[in-house]
């Protein structure tokens, strides 16, 4: 067997997606296209002579990312090879995610003559991946954000509020005598309650609010740029909301409260668990002064 055989059944056999680009300057509009595999054919959904001739643009697409395309075309301009991740589209307009892996290929005086793209289809581990993202950062109770998401969201729009110098405010709620309902119903009424308690709250809620579940019954809502008075608003509004609506779990009608600390930003703050401290404080408050009521820090 000769090797050009074997590189030649090694080209067009493997799983691995292997396009070569001519060396044709951006300026000239290249580079362009010259050869593409069977599992390119595959995978991208366009038969080789589709494709020959064009600019590999074409497998780009809105959502691709701009600092990849130009770490890319650095790469070739000055010759070097570069492997990334690069979101590219298919004949139908699928996402595809690659792993890419692009060589030079010099002829024989060492002049720059092709470039080979060696590619990987990362679509489902891609997904995975987000899939595993949202998990860590979801509570599965409630769907909220739990308290590590909530937290690393909140200490960036802490720094946010202090670079712009902009509000920022938060509302601790502990629901009131919740043991009693697991008591009383069995925890996964107790879970149902939990459940119908963060809808609750989250609809009197903006959309650039944050609602998270940071513990067992409690929970935290940050609002960006959110002065004191309007946060103690917020939370009266809660409070009221959850006062009143009875919550229904099968046969069940249930009705709870919760108690409420709003704190807000102060200058002498350095970091978000400052203001989450004195909600906290707060809160308590609520609980000493008979619970279902709204207190704000000093
Ligand atoms: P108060 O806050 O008004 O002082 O009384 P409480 O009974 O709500 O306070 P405490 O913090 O002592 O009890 C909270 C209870 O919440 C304890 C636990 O049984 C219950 N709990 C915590 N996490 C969950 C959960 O995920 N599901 C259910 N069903 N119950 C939970
Ligand atoms: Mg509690
Ligand atoms: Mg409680």
């Amino acid at each position: 067997m000769h090797f050009e055989h074997i590189f030649r059944s090694l080209v067009e056999n493997t799983n691995d997606v292997i396009m070569v680009l001519d060396a044709t300057p951006l300026e000239q509009g290249g580079p362009y296209i010259v050869y593409v595999n069977p599992a390119f054919e595959r995978l991208m959904g366009y038969r080789a002579e589709e494709v020959m001739g064009q600019n590999p643009k074409i497998l780009q697409g809105p959502d691709t990312d701009d600092k990849t395309r130009y770490k890319l075309r650095q790469a070739m301009r000055a010759g070097k090879s570069i492997r990334t991740q690069i979101l590219n589209y298919d004949k139908f307009g699928n996402e595809l995610w690659l792993d890419i892996n692009m060589v030079p290929l010099f002829d024989e005086d060492g002049e720059l003559a092709y470039y080979a793209a060696i590619e990987r289809d990362l679509t489902e581990y891609k997904r995975l991946q987000s899939h595993l993202e949202n998990m860590a950062n979801t509570d599965s109770l409630t769907g909220l954000s739990n308290r590590q998401s909530f937290m690393h969201r909140a200490e960036k729009e802490f720094s946010r509020a202090r670079r712009y110098a902009r509000p920022l405010s938060v509302v601790m709620i502990d629901v009131d005598h919740f043991k009693s309902v697991n008591d009383r119903y069995g925890h996964a009424v107790g879970d149902e309650v939990l459940r119908q308690v963060s809808s609750i709250c989250q609809c009197s809620l903006r959309g650039s609010d944050v609602l998270g579940r940071i513990g067992g019954e409690e929970f935290v809502v940050l609002l960006p740029d959110t002065p004191p008075d309007n946060a103690i608003f917020v939370a009266e509004r809660m409070r009221e909301q959850l006062e009143k609506t009875p919550i229904t779990v099968e046969e069940l009608v249930i009705r709870i409260t919760a108690s409420f600390g709003v704190a807000s930003l102060i200058d002498a703050d350095i970091n978000f668990n400052g203001i989450l401290e004195r909600a906290d404080v707060a809160m308590y408050h609520a609980k000493n002064d008979g619970r279902n009521r709204v207190k704000s820090a000093a």
